[in-house]
């Protein structure tokens, strides 16, 4: 099943997941120890992407290694799954919450509810915004995401002291998570410049994010828009660069690409992605998309298990960013790592050597 295929599958099997979802209450018990065996819920948007999964393993294993009791839920992209699964483990005496929030804005109820019950809450990945009930947040720095997405399209293309403007078109990630204008943002804090300037050109004339975003990161979104694009904008030129701000829409814009004879008749333009998912990374390989940023959520998992551990235990949260995440009702005290980008040149050193991959596993 491609990527595609996969949350189309899971789209549809949602629904009807819907209530037992809600219900299902999994728990994995860890054996207990200085932690006091104190109860962690962990709250993850869907399972239709990669690295969601990898995230909620890895954060696990690392909950347990301290002897917490752990219950991870996965919402598959539905806003009530993840409030409902939320209230559920609230209502098992969790002491905390660690959420990569599906819409930014749904969760105020719940956690008004979390700070009544004093259960400390860290915004996993994504910030949740509007609530003054986020304890911390840990994250990459997003915004260098889009910088390095932008930066690799520039020099790829020799953009700056190109003989003849470049074609290019922009997406984004869906309107609901904070993470897409941060990444857009910092894609355009790069593209704009050149696109004022006549040395890269958009076609369709959709620049704004507003324009360009994608719900719930389809995969299968991007690519209709993508379809549409070539069509209404190609028919007489040809695209040279895509920036995705996500594998699973650059697996969608190169399935509308291929359809129209690019990588075969035609040169296949840049395209950008995010999350070194391996279904890309073997794109990547094989000379169909060219770039991803790799963010390490081995890394992630441990920041947030740390921060929450200090939270529990008594101690002070490690931070090294206090001004940049204003959720609209406070500054969210954070932990921003870096990304790093990823192409065919350097894929082994970033993912393998790293033990993150092994060969098998990009065969
Ligand atoms: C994450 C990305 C991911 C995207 C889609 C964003 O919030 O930061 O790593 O590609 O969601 O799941």
């Amino acid at each position: 099943m491609t990527g595609i295929d996969r949350r189309r599958f899971l789209g549809i099997a949602g629904g009807s997941l819907t209530l037992l979802a809600a219900a299902a209450c999994s728990v994995d018990s860890g054996p207990g120890s200085s932690s006091g065996g104190k109860r962690i819920g962990i709250s993850m948007p869907t399972k239709s992407s990669e690295r969601w999964v990898a995230d909620g393993n890895n954060i696990v294993n690392q909950f347990k290694a301290l002897g917490y009791t752990t219950d991870l839920q996965y919402a598959e992209d539905v806003i009530e799954n993840q409030v409902s699964q939320l209230e559920n483990m609230l209502t098992q005496g969790a002491n905390a919450l660690v959420i990569a929030a599906i819409d930014n804005k749904s969760l105020t109820g719940v956690l008004n509810q979390a700070k009544q019950n004093k259960v400390a809450v860290i915004a996993y990945d994504r910030l949740i915004r509007d609530t003054a009930n986020v304890d911390y947040y840990a994250t990459f720095d997003n915004f260098t995401v889009g910088v390095l997405q932008a930066k690799y399209i520039v020099e790829r293309l020799g953009a700056p002291n190109a003989p003849a403007p470049l074609n290019i078109e922009l997406f984004a990630g869906s309107p609901d998570d904070n993470n897409t204008f941060f990444f857009f943002n910092g894609a355009m804090s790069v593209l704009q410049p050149l696109i004022d300037a006549g040395k890269l050109v958009v076609r369709s004339g959709q620049t704004r994010v507003e324009q360009v975003t994608t719900l719930r990161w389809e995969g299968a979104t991007a690519q209709s828009r993508m379809e549409n694009l070539l069509s209404a904008h190609y028919a007489a030129a040809n695209v040279d660069a895509v920036l995705s701000p996500y594998d699973g829409l650059s697996i969608g814009i190169l399935s509308a690409l291929k359809a129209v004879g690019y990588g075969s008749a035609k040169k296949m333009p840049i395209v950008t992605g995010q999350d070194a998912e391996k279904a890309s990374v073997k794109s990547i390989i094989a000379g169909e998309q060219t770039q991803t940023v790799f963010k390490d959520t081995r890394e992630l998992a441990k920041r947030a298990v740390q921060m929450t551990n200090a939270m529990l235990t008594g101690g002070t949260p490690e931070t090294n960013d206090t001004s940049t995440y204003d959720n609209g009702a406070k500054k969210v005290p954070s932990y921003l790592l870096q990304p790093v980008s990823v192409d065919k040149s350097n894929y082994r050193q970033a993912l393998i050597d790293t033990g993150y991959y092994t060969d098998k596993d990009l065969q």
